[in-house]
């Protein structure tokens, strides 16, 4: 399929090779990486395939970068995200476009992330003024505590395809805040979104080496040095669980600070007095946003019997109309999975379903053609055994269980060892309370399929991860506290 001239003026519009320490320069040893189109399979860009020399040169920039970042005025710092802010607000259309070319959903989704992405920016530009210590007198009246909050140093930073920008930001923005400097290493998949991101930064002003970008082939190798050096004192990652597992075990050779945003399999709770066709929109935003290829997105449908079928029915009805095609095209609600390997994974998990009893409401099948496209599906009648229940689907299908009580759903919701998400349908806030308490993950939408919001603390429990991103919580993940004990004051007054 021929490219649009808006097509190749966005991607070429992109520097393919590395940054490090404020340039951009090729691997060096020569070698590149080719970017896919999910939606037709053809290569749309080639970017540099860094090797560990690259690696420890970024890690050397941002090191040296950090004596001197870390003692810029917080409101240089700020003003610098501000800039940045400022400028991605005014290329929205660009780098949704481009976002959609390499990532595959629909351009409207795209551009919902990159506001969603930019509000991180705006959010730490102003926190970057607002990091506070503490003065207090100690218990004893004698002597006095003085905490300090300082920038903890160069951070690694490595991130999923899922959300190419959003999932940088997130990161990005709280640490350079703060005043550290990091390496970004973005998904083999998605790296020009995070490329776009890094010439913004730099036309902003942000000074060589305080963010450094490698973009590669083999994540396993070229990272692990990184992780286990002393020069890097934080890691941030966006991933699978299995990979997080990896991480951990390899950051504590050198007992590494990391934050993990990991793996999901949020329930969705519908009690029998929930207000139905607010739990269906719930359900679709939830389910569909990102054509189901999110952390958050909601796993599996948790409803009371008396309404499960009226639910099964409305819901069946608005996913079966949602228009599946290329994302660049006008009108497209649900674009391509990211490649060949998710689509089985989701063919797999679908077919077992089925094979165990679900029933299919719609969908349920790939999509002829060129592109990773999978129809949208709603399964009902699904059995405790299918193993979609127990496994991150990652794409657009929703399976439908029932329970009978609100024991038997909180205990339904709680089977799994992942924690990040969970979402609850109900008008009765005495029983949402008590369901939101007895539930364990990180976090929850009451009456709402969208919890990701730039202010408020993202993050999971159990194997989804720990750390938080965003908030005051976000900018914490990047500053050490130093305690100072001060044998200063009077004494006390005896009574
Ligand atoms: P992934 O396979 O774990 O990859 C994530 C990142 O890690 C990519 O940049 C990848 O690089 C890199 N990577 C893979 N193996 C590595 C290794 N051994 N050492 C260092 N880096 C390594 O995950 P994904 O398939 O891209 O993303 C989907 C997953 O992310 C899902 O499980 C989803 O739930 C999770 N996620 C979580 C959140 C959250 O906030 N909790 C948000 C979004 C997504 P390559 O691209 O080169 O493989």
């Amino acid at each position: 399929m021929a490219a649009t001239a808006d097509e190749t003026r966005v991607v070429e519009g992109v520097k393919t090779q590395l940054f490090i320490a404020g340039e951009w320069r090729d691997a060096s040893s020569g070698e590149t990486l080719d970017v896919e189109d999910p939606a037709t399979g053809e290569t749309i860009a080639t970017v540099a395939d860094a090797t560990n020399a690259d690696a420890d040169a970024a890690l050397q920039a941002a090191t040296d970068a950090f004596a001197t970042w870390r003692n810029v005025a917080p409101r240089d710092r700020a003003d610098i995200l501000r800039r940045a802010y400022d400028l991605i607000n005014e290329r929205t259309d660009e780098l949704a476009l481009l976002m959609t070319l390499e990532m595959g959903k629909p351009v409207s989704e795209s551009k919902a992330e990159i506001t969603y992405a930019n509000n991180f920016f705006r959010w730490y530009s102003e926190e970057a003024v607002r990091i506070n210590g503490r003065f207090t007198i100690n218990e004893t009246g004698k002597g006095r505590v003085l905490t300090l909050k300082q920038p903890i140093g160069p951070c690694l930073f490595i991130t999923p395809w899922n959300f190419p920008l959003a999932m940088g930001t997130r990161k990005i923005g709280p640490a350079l805040a703060a005043g550290c400097t990091c390496v970004v290493k973005p998904a083999k998949q998605t790296p020009l979104s995070m490329l776009a991101l890094a010439q913004i930064l730099e036309e902003a002003g942000l000074p060589g080496g305080v963010l450094n970008v490698l973009t590669a082939s083999s994540s396993g190798s070229l990272m692990q040095p990184l992780i286990e050096d002393e020069r890097t004192r934080k890691m941030s990652f966006t991933g699978s669980t299995p990979v997080g597992k990896t991480l951990i075990k390899q950051s504590s050779e050198q007992v590494l600070k990391v934050s993990m945003e990991l793996g999901g399999n949020a329930p969705f709770l519908v009690f029998e007095d929930a207000d139905l066709d607010a739990a269906v929109e719930g359900a679709l935003l939830a389910k569909m946003r990102n054509g189901g290829e999110a952390c958050t997105s909601a796993n599996r449908f948790h409803v009371h019997e008396s309404v499960a079928e009226a639910f099964a029915e409305k819901l069946a009805a608005k996913i079966g109309a949602l228009k599946v095609g290329r994302g660049t095209e006008d009108g497209i609600q649900v674009g391509p999975l990211i490649d060949e390997a998710q689509r089985s994974k989701v063919a797999e998990l679908v077919d077992d379903a089925v094979g165990k009893g679900a029933r299919v409401l719609t969908g349920g099948s790939r999509v002829d053609g060129a592109g990773y496209f999978y129809a949208p599906t709603v399964l009902a009648d699904v059995p405790d055994d299918a193993d979609l229940l127990k496994e991150e689907i990652f794409g657009p299908v929703a399976p439908i269980t029932t329970f009978a009580t609100d024991a038997e759903a909180i205990a339904q919701a709680n089977d799994t060892e992942y924690g990040l998400v969970s979402y609850v349908f109900t008008q009765d806030v005495n029983r949402a309370f008590e369901v939101i308490e007895a539930l364990e993950t990180g976090m929850i939408g009451f009456n709402q399929g969208m919890v990701s919001n730039a202010g408020a603390p993202f993050g999971g429990v159990k194997q989804s991860g720990f750390g938080r991103e965003g908030g005051p919580e976000g900018m914490d993940e990047y500053l050490e506290t130093k305690y100072v004990a001060m044998n200063v004051g009077l004494p006390p007054t005896a009574l």
